[in-house]
């Protein structure tokens, strides 16, 4: 999900310098080397990862495989992150190695690993697509290769942006007998927050640092409404034509024209959330609302 940045300095040492020198089992195949605190670990998640390599492949951004070294990192966590690492000039995007964290909930794991691996294989030619529109795309990989955790991300974008529309979701539950009814808010957005147009000027350098967790967690949700109402085709064009005119990213005003949006549009936008809530969505919403409890999803 998230994006470190690794210095120049860190080139030679590769990822040892992140603090992986625990990680000290691995499993490996022709594709993958995965490193972990147990062999066990190791060799699942050196599972997963063939087993969503071909998926990840079929992306319309993905350029033929490279080989990838993997840091499975032990979290305390129900959802685990994940985080590539790049190294040299950002705009290269030269990855040097995926470090995955192992929480408790696996079919999150999975969305997580193709996510990552989507950006690891981004093809050169996707390289002018500011960094919030390729996590949107990176979030179709993982849903591709975990459909309830597609529903889990799709429902959670979809409330983060009506929250920011300041609208909110409406919503009716019967919890212990009790009706309840209101509108959901969920990530309120804080001081920093860029606007649309800057959201899309951002790079892979300046995207974490725009006020906070809640206001990064937008930007993925607005990555990934923009890259639905864009449509993947009109991307691809808009990469090219940048990537001929010698620019190192599409111009935000290219973006929001092939949006049908404006600058000033801003965050009355983000209302089309709610075409990201559908019956999947809503039967997530539910659950979640009737048992108070985390997000759940998929077989334990
Ligand atoms: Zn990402």
């Amino acid at each position: 999900m998230k994006h470190l940045l690794l210095a120049l300095l860190a080139l030679l040492a590769g990822c040892t310098s992140t603090g992986h020198e625990d990680l000290r089992q691995s499993a490996r195949s022709q594709l993958f080397h995965v490193h972990a605190l147990e062999r066990a670990t190791a060799e699942r998640v050196l599972m997963e990862c063939e087993a969503l390599a071909p998926l990840v492949l079929a992306q319309p951004t993905s350029a033929a495989a490279t080989p990838v070294e993997i840091y499975c990192v032990p979290v305390k966590k129900q959802y685990g992150e994940g985080r590539n690492l790049t190294e040299g000039d950002p705009e290269l995007r030269q990855v040097s190695c995926i470090e995955i964290d192992i929480g408790r909930e696996l079919s999150w794991e999975r969305f997580v690993i193709a996510h990552e691996l989507a950006h690891s294989w981004l093809a050169p030619e996707w390289n002018p697509l500011p960094q919030i529109l390729e996590e949107g795309l990176a979030d179709m990989a993982g849903s591709a290769a975990d459909p309830q955790a597609g529903v889990c991300r799709r429902l959670f974008h979809g409330l983060r942006l009506v929250t920011w529309a300041g609208i909110g979701y409406p919503f009716s539950s019967e919890h212990d007998g009790r009706r309840e009814a209101g509108m959901l808010k969920l990530g309120q957005p804080t001081a920093g927050l860029p606007t649309l147009a800057q959201m899309l000027e951002l790079d892979a350098t300046s995207y974490h640092d725009v006020g906070g967790d809640q206001n990064e967690n937008l930007l993925y949700a607005v990555g990934f409404a923009l890259v639905q109402q864009i449509g993947v085709p009109a991307l691809k064009a808009l990469c090219a034509r940048a990537n001929a005119q010698g620019l190192a990213q599409i111009p935000a005003d290219w973006l929001l024209e092939a949006a049908g949006l404006t600058r000033a549009t801003d965050q009355l936008w983000a209302i089309c959330g709610m075409r990201l809530i559908g019956t999947a969505e809503e039967e997530l919403l539910q659950h979640c609302l009737r048992d108070e409890g985390p997000f759940r999803f998929g077989k334990p």
